[in-house]
């Protein structure tokens, strides 16, 4: 009886459970589509509405862009002061001296140098004097062409009118910048960022014309500040571009990782609500970002990354547990470029550190081994093949990357190695593929060739 009546539980509990299991998730299912239904039929109902609500952390995103130019300039109350006292004798009609700034990247020399045109040009608005400023940054226009047509924007509303954007010769170029110049009047203070570059591309002669432009010019001015993160760039200069271009110089000195911190303090007041980021945030990135020759640049995007992936996350509080996702996400970054625009021939090494599974302890490879794979690659891909002296080059050359490591190891008399591993992990391995279609592909074709393991099975 005991047994007939356990076996009618068991059964009725099986069938309940067969029931539930057809059951619930049909009802589920039900309420589920029924809602969905109903959302779908508010009128306010927007993939975006949650993500509008859900901005808990920041308050003002703009305030960490790396465009932006904040009202004051923490630890720079010496340079704004000099630069300022340089430039003051626009205000008066008079042509202020060009000036060179150097400092490393991250020092604010860009941030200040805009920040001060702004103030001159507001102050002599008020003061009803003339006052033009351009900004040009030579990283991106670094031809005579370019420069001349973007000062001579500055002068003159119509300049797009009166001169194509190319096609001119310069010295016509230059004749009606003169004149539109003349023209006009006033002072004109150009600042050409990463100056640097403009002089490696074009060479200093455009720089020759333009600080001798004053001397052709009756009723107007233009003075010039040169930004620089390399010293030595004068060193490439003629020695009477040198001194017009220096008549003043100075250079911002990289931040401590409390300066750093002071700004970062600035920043994130207008930037986030109150409460909204953990203070040890702020040290932690201020004291990375120290470690890499004080680069206040550095540190903003790694608070912004952070506080971007807390959101992203649903957080309300960003803590350190961020700052360090964020350094992943940068890093990967950082390595995906790296790899992405390396040459062909220092990828088709990596693609064979890559693919190797070195016979040596922990999977490390030989140069014989990494170059057996480089030529076989080279073969199939139609690659020039270079000599193995060449890729020993080339390996040494991703050490000093760090992309891989390469250690020397004598072998006695046989004389010496190198073990070589890769210094990345497998996973930024898959995040560089994933970006780069050639690398991809040749890993791909050779893994599946089946070529590989013979080479490797010969070696062993
Ligand atoms: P550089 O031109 O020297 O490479 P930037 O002027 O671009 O550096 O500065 C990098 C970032 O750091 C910018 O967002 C800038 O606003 C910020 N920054 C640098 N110095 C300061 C400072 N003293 N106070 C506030 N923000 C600063
Ligand atoms: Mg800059």
């Amino acid at each position: 009886m005991e047994n007939l009546a356990l076996k009618t539980k068991k059964r009725l509990l099986g069938t309940l459970c067969i029931y539930s299991w057809f059951a619930i998730p049909k009802a589920l299912l039900m309420a589920g589509v029924l809602s969905m239904e109903k959302k779908q039929k508010s009128e306010k109902n927007n993939v975006f509405d949650m993500l509008v609500r859900e901005e808990r952390i920041f308050k003002n995103r703009e305030a960490l862009a790396s465009t932006y130019i904040p009202p004051e300039f923490p630890h720079r109350d010496n340079e704004i002061n000099d630069v300022a006292n340089i430039l003051k004798p626009a205000l008066y009609g008079a042509r202020p001296s060009n000036i060179l700034i150097y400092g490393q990247t991250g020092t604010g020399k860009t941030a200040v140098a805009k920040f001060i045109c702004n103030q001159i040009v507001s102050k002599a608005k008020t003061e009803g004097k003339k006052i033009h400023t351009a900004y040009i940054n030579c990283k991106q226009t670094n031809t005579p062409y370019g420069i001349l047509t973007n000062i001579g924007k500055t002068y003159s509303k119509d300049w797009e009118d009166k001169v194509p954007n190319a096609g001119w010769r310069i010295d016509k170029v230059y004749s009606v910048l003169k004149e539109k110049a003349d023209e006009n009047g006033g002072i004109a203070i150009v600042i050409l960022d990463e100056i640097d570059t403009l002089v490696s591309k074009s060479g200093d002669d455009i720089l020759y014309h333009l600080t001798g432009l004053n001397s052709d010019l009756n009723n107007s001015k233009i003075s010039l500040i040169g930004i620089s993160n390399d010293t030595r760039f004068t060193s490439w200069l003629d020695p009477r571009v040198k001194s017009r271009m220096g008549e003043e110089s100075l250079t911002f000195a990289p931040y401590n990782a409390l300066q750093i911190e002071n700004i970062l303090v600035q920043r994130a007041k207008m930037a986030f609500h109150e409460g909204a980021v953990d203070p040890l945030v702020l040290s932690y990135c201020s004291s990375r970002a120290a470690l890499e020759h004080g680069d206040a640049r550095k540190a903003l995007d790694l608070l912004r990354i952070s506080a971007e992936i807390a959101e992203r996350e649903g957080q309300e509080i960003v803590t350190v547990k961020y700052v360090s996702k964020a350094e992943n996400v940068m890093e990967h970054d950082l390595v995906r470029s790296l790899i992405s625009t390396l040459p062909l021939q220092p990828k088709v090494t990596l693609a064979s550190i890559i693919l190797n599974r070195g016979s040596k302890e922990n999977g490390q490879q030989t140069t014989g081994e990494v170059y057996n794979t480089y030529r076989l690659i080279c073969k199939r891909f139609n690659v020039e093949q270079l000599t193995q002296r060449r890729v020993g080059h080339i390996i040494s050359e991703l050490d000093m990357q760090g992309l891989i490591n390469a250690k020397v190891v004598s072998l006695g008399r046989q004389g010496r190695t190198r073990y070589i591993s890769l210094a990345i992990e497998q996973n930024q391995v898959d995040n560089a593929l994933d970006n780069d279609a050639f690398l991809s592909r040749v890993i791909k074709e050779i893994k599946m060739s089946g070529y590989l393991s013979s080479i490797q099975l010969r070696l062993i």
